[in-house]
């Protein structure tokens, strides 16, 4: 045989090229391709299905050529024609076999009692024939097209169930992608309520791995609670509940993860049951609260702080301006005096606050950008600590420089908002007379700048959140002292901007230093935009 053979490539070995193979050898042909009837005989996705000893350019020549010529039917269902020379070059067979031994295009219909499946197409030499056809000429008839039609019969039949289980598989892969990939918790228990699945979402949801899980009673591992706590009794569980026909979609409940930690979920549960409607398996889809929850409570305190804080200091002036406005009264100079400084600050106090709101949601909105030059940040320490004592004389503040400051490079504006707003709280929270020390020291790649007060101090768990946005420590409506809790989250976004860190070290009531770095001149990376 002198047709070239390349390879079978590795799909061959599936179970529909397998069926396609052995049937286009009993055929006595060398390579084809079995096209699905119903797909309009286009290439692309005919081809899809096999590729036996042919290559794959040749394989929308060979479709062309048999959607134009040959047609096989019930009637007829093997049909065979020579191919031209020339047109058997294209299909990849070697010129001297396709003249010497003439090449035949065959095409055989696909059919069974359930109707047509489709076509297989195959090339053979011409000197060949199959044991279906190798009657002869005064015997033609009944005997071999019977066999013929048997196998006919037979494929189409391998054919199609090799469709279906292919159909399956990929079905199957589907499922199991959306499991694996789903952003939302699923886990599967069988009729006994023991998990039989738990996908990486739910890992991720409760600490725990599916392998420590697996077979385990459902309702022990998640511990599922109502939303004032109480353990859910099992004739509540949602599983048992979607069995009994229930309807449970985006139930609140409180589940416990693998370290203890409680949080809130909303579950949709739904059973799977078989054709005489016995429950075989429950599915618990597992939504995580916490964020949306944590949006809300944001959404709602900051409603209520920023409501607080504009009225606070528009009832002030209004109180003053009408003590003012009015004929009757008779203020001396000094009280005078004091009303439009305390109007004032007031104004001062909105000022800084709509400031704030807008510096907010513009770092939000479009991030920072920054007019970087190099900054001496001693010189300009020193120059906020002169305008400090002037405005507030009994402030003590104490320095404390290295002798020779390495510069940094930094936006001098935004640095001088930093620094104000560490002294600002160091002042504000400190009750009696504020003393503040102020450091500034390098290491190799940066320089650090601390804000010490003797104050109020910050609990370890409140560290980790006073840098969000409106995060104020306690009840933010009940404090005593006005702010909006912007500062700090501005103050992170600065310091990001630079490349830089901000932290704070505190001891609740001895006081708290906040600190923050920025990279040294020769370190610095730019330009630098935050988001
Ligand atoms: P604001 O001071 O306007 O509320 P900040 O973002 O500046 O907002 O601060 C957030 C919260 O961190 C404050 O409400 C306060 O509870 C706490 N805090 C900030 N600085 C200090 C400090 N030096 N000492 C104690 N608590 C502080």
């Amino acid at each position: 045989m002198s047709w070239s053979q390349p390879p079978l490539p590795e799909d061959s070995y599936d179970h529909m090229s397998t069926l396609i193979g052995s049937a286009i050898t009993l055929l006595r042909g060398e390579s084809g391709v079995f096209a699905v009837s119903n797909e309009a005989f286009d290439p692309q996705s005919s081809a899809e299905y096999t590729l036996y000893h042919l290559s794959e350019e040749a394989l929308p020549a060979l479709l062309s050529y048999v959607q134009e010529a040959m047609q096989p039917n019930v009637q007829h269902p093997l049909v065979v024609e020579t191919l031209p020379p020339a047109l058997a070059a294209r299909f990849g067979i070697a010129q001297e076999a396709a003249e010497q031994q003439g090449v035949e295009c065959c095409s055989l219909a696909l059919y069974d009692q359930n109707g047509s499946l489709g076509t297989l197409y195959f090339l053979r030499l011409a000197t060949l024939r199959s044991c279906f056809e190798d009657h002869g000429a005064e015997s033609a008839g009944t005997r071999t097209d019977e066999t013929l039609l048997h196998f006919i019969a037979q494929l189409t039949a391998g054919l199609r169930f090799a469709l279906r289980s292919q159909a399956l598989v990929k079905e199957q892969g589907r499922l199991a992608a959306i499991f694996q990939h789903s952003t939302e918790g699923i886990l599967t228990v069988d009729n006994a309520l023991r998990i039989i699945d738990f996908n990486p979402a739910m890992e991720r949801l409760t600490g725990w791995r599916e392998n420590e899980v697996l077979g385990r009673f459902y309702f022990k591992v998640l511990r599922p609670q109502d939303r004032q706590g109480n353990d859910l009794r099992l004739e509540e569980s949602p599983i048992l509940q979607a069995f009994a026909g229930q309807e449970v979609v985006n139930r609140e409940m409180v589940i416990c993860a693998r370290d203890g930690q409680r949080f809130t979920v909303a579950v949709t549960a739904s059973c799977v049951r078989n054709a005489r409607g016995e429950t075989m398996n429950g599915i618990l889809n597992v939504r995580d609260l916490t964020r949306e929850r944590q949006q809300e409570e944001q959404r709602s305190t900051f409603i209520s702080v920023i409501s607080h804080e504009l009225q606070t200091p528009i009832a002030i002036i209004k109180g003053y301006a009408s003590t003012l406005a009015r004929t009757d009264s008779r203020l001396d100079a000094r009280a005078l005096r004091l009303r439009l400084v305390a109007i004032e600050e007031e104004a001062d106090r909105l000022n800084k606050l709509v400031g704030n709101l807008l510096y907010a949601s513009r770092i939000q909105a479009h991030g920072l950008q920054m007019d970087i030059a190099s900054l001496d940040l001693e010189h300009l320490i020193r120059k906020m600590i002169r305008r400090l004592h002037a405005k507030a004389p009994d402030v003590e503040v104490s320095l404390s420089f290295p002798p020779q400051l390495p510069t940094v490079m930094a936006d001098q504006e935004r640095i001088e908002e930093v620094i104000q707003n560490l002294l600002d709280n160091a002042v504000k929270y400190s009750p009696g007379k504020p003393h503040i020390d102020v450091a500034c020291f390098a290491t190799g790649e940066e320089v650090i700048v601390s804000v010490s007060d003797h104050g109020m101090g910050i609990s370890v768990r409140e560290q980790e959140q006073i840098f969000n946005r409106f995060h104020r420590v306690g009840e933010p409506l009940a404090q005593p002292t006005p702010g909006a809790g912007l500062g700090l989250y501005i103050c992170r976004a600065i310091v990001e901007a630079h490349g830089g860190r901000i932290w704070v070290e505190s001891t609740l009531r001895q006081g708290s230093t906040f600190l923050f770095s920025l990279p040294r001149e020769e370190k610095a990376q730019l330009p630098m935009v935050v988001f």
